[in-house]
This record gives structure tokens, C-alpha cells and sequence, in this order.
């Protein structure tokens, strides 16, 4: 069959590869459709911690079951089902799997990155995980859920959404769906930053408040917006230094700041700020299963199209990992298998 692997770092290559095989309790899925995430990109760079070549990455998808092996009768799906996969895969027996809070295992690890995952045309992986989605949704539409569900659990972990101005700093496609969310919950006013024209731009067009980092100050903005008192929640999405030492700049007392985005390395952050403002600071991870089953509900209700910027056939996909390395205007990258 046919896989983009990850090689070595930079190198990744569409190749011919054997097809995996449907473990017992497992599903081979044909693959339809499979996001690349920045964690595909941290991969490609060769900058995760844990990814080992050759891999076939790829943990955002949607396709068709062709094959299950299970060991129950009645498998809650079947041969021909239109899935996604809820692709976490935690060891069970830490203080957080005993817990109810699989998804921060000590030891978690997901499909793709830890073991084969989705740029290919067909995967294996447990039958727990898969969830049918229904038929009126496109396998595109499949493969942004789980992008859609870290917003989702985002906006969960945040709290009860009684909040009127909201910031979200990073219009990459995870700030995008945590605007949208926001917008789906009735915020009133929704400010995105970024310091990238283009993805700005992108973020004018699905209707919201925006403001380019390199033109200057956020904070005088959202003072402006807020009559100087601050906004009343700001998720961080961007991942980079200077958003985060600035992030409780932006928010009133009393204020939440809620992390979305994974830094690379420990970035300073002003704690005089959480103190003097008793701010509340959340992280939040991946997602949880039932952040995923309310994503899997949503999808059908969010413009999805105008966050998929290109649409690659498997044997060029690795071209999606220089295209996000541009400055132009790349949001989601999808990968079409068929
Ligand atoms: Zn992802
Ligand atoms: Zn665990």
C-alpha cells in the first residue's frame, strides 16, 4: 500500500509498504482523508521527543472499515461503517487512568506518532477506539475532528461560558476552532491575534475581531475594547514566547488564562501578574473521549471548509510539510487517500 513515512528529519517519502494486519480486537480502517497537525510537523523536523523512523505518522482521520477481528459477538461497529478514532492510547493502570483522566496518562501515546497511524491507505487500531460518525458527514469533515475536539475540551476545561470578551492568541487552525466554539457558545466579542497576515485574514472572513501582533500592542487593543479593565478569558494558542509572557497582560482580575498550545521549551511567564490580578491559569491536553463525542456532534454545525487551506493526493503529501513552513496563507493541510 501506499504510506507517507517519516524518514529522518526533513526526509519523509509516499513509499510502497506492506500492509499492517488487523490484530485480534482491532479494525483495519481504509483511509479517506488524514489531517497534518503541528505535532506532524514537530515529527517531520525531527523535534518530537518520542517519534522514531520510519513512521507513518498521521492521528487525524476518517475512512471505512474493511476488515475486524473481535472477540465479541456484537462489536458496536461493522464492516463498511464510515469512522473516525478517538487516537489516544493510555496504559490503564497510572493514578490518571484509574481516575477517569486517560488522556493525561503518565505514559500516553497516540496513533501515529507512537505506533503507524493514518498517511496511509490502510490502518489498524483498536476496535475501543473507533466511532462511527454518521452518514450525511464528508470523510473531510471526519478528519478535522479531532482538531475540533481540543477546542472543545479547550472550551470545557475554561468552565461555564459567562464570559463577554474573549481573546485567542494564534489563528492557526486550533485558535480558529476555539473562536468558532466561542462563537457557538454566544460570546459576544471574540479578538484573534496572530503575527501572520495571511491567517489573518482567514480569521476576518469567518466573521472575527482581529489584530496582527507586528502592528502593535494587544494589550492596547483589548483596554480599548474592555474599558481598560481586560478581557475575561484568553486562550493561548500560539505556543510561542512572547505570547505567553504576555498573556496575563490581556486578561481582567479574577480572569481565566487557559493553555491550549504545547511550548516547546518552558517560556517565561509574569506570576507577579496571576498573583496581583488572582488570575486562573488552566492547562489542558489533547482531549477526553466525551470532548471527542461532542466534536463528532459539532462538526456539522462549523464553516469546516474554510479552515482546510489545501487538499494533497497521498503521493505528494509530503509537500504539505514544506507548505507549512511557508509564511503564506496554510491553515488546515489535508491528505485525500482513495
Ligand atoms: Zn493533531
Ligand atoms: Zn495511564
Amino acid at each position: 500500500m501506499k504510506a507517507l513515512r517519516y524518514l529522518a528529519p526533513n526526509v519523509a517519502k509516499t513509499e510502497n509498504i506492506e500492509e499492517p494486519l488487523c490484530g485480534q480486537d482491532e479494525a483495519l480502517i481504509r483511509v479517506h482523508s488524514a489531517g497534518i497537525c503541528g505535532t506532524d510537523l514537530a515529527i517531520f523536523v525531527g523535534k518530537h521527543p518520542r517519534a522514531k523512523a520510519p513512521l507513518v505518522m498521521g492521528h487525524e482521520f476518517a475512512g471505512e472499515i474493511v476488515e475486524i477481528k473481535s472477540s465479541e459477538i456484537d462489536s458496536e461497529v461493522t464492516v463498511g461503517d464510515k469512522v473516525t478514532v478517538y487516537p489516544l492510547l493510555s496504559c490503564g493502570h497510572c493514578w490518571a487512568c484509574k481516575n477517569g483522566v486517560s488522556h493525561v496518562c503518565r505514559d500516553l501515546k497516540l496513533i501515529g506518532i507512537d505506533r503507524d497511524g493514518a498517511f496511509a491507505e490502510y490502518v489498524n487500531v483498536p476496535l475501543d477506539l473507533i466511532l462511527k460518525f454518521p452518514e450525511d458527514l464528508t470523510y473531510d469533515q471526519g478528519a478535522l475532528i479531532e482538531p475540533l475536539a481540543v477546542a472543545v475540551h479547550a472550551m470545557e476545561m475554561a468552565g461555564e461560558p459567562d464570559w463577554q470578551t474573549a481573546v485567542v492568541v494564534g489563528s492557526g487552525p486550533i485558535g480558529l476552532l476555539v473562536g468558532l466554539c466561542l462563537k457557538h457558545s454566544g460570546i459576544e466579542t471574540t479578538i484573534i491575534s496572530d503575527i501572520n497576515a495571511h491567517r489573518l485574514k482567514r480569521a476576518e472572513k469567518l466573521g472575527f475581531h482581529t489584530f496582527n501582533s507586528t502592528e502593535g500592542n494587544l494589550v492596547d487593543l483589548v483596554n480599548e475594547v474592555t474599558h481598560k479593565e481586560g478581557a475575561d478569558i484568553v486562550f493561548e494558542c500560539a505556543g510561542s514566547s512572547p505570547a505567553a509572557l504576555q498573556m496575563c497582560d490581556l486578561v481582567r482580575p479574577r480572569g481565566k488564562v487557559i493553555m491550549v498550545s504545547v511550548h516547546k521549551e518552558p517560556p517565561p511567564v509574569d506570576l507577579r501578574a496571576i498573583s496581583f490580578k488572582e488570575i486562573t491559569m488552566v492547562g489542558t491536553r489533547v482531549y477526553t473521549l466525551s470532548s471527542y463525542q461532542k466534536a463528532l456532534q459539532m462538526i456539522k454545525d462549523l464553516p469546516f471548509d474554510a479552515l482546510i487551506s489545501h487538499k494533497l493526493d497521498i503521493g505528494n503529501a509530503a509537500e504539505g510539510f514544506e507548505l507549512m513552513q511557508k509564511p503564506e496563507d496554510v491553515c488546515k493541510v489535508i491528505i485525500n487517500i482513495s
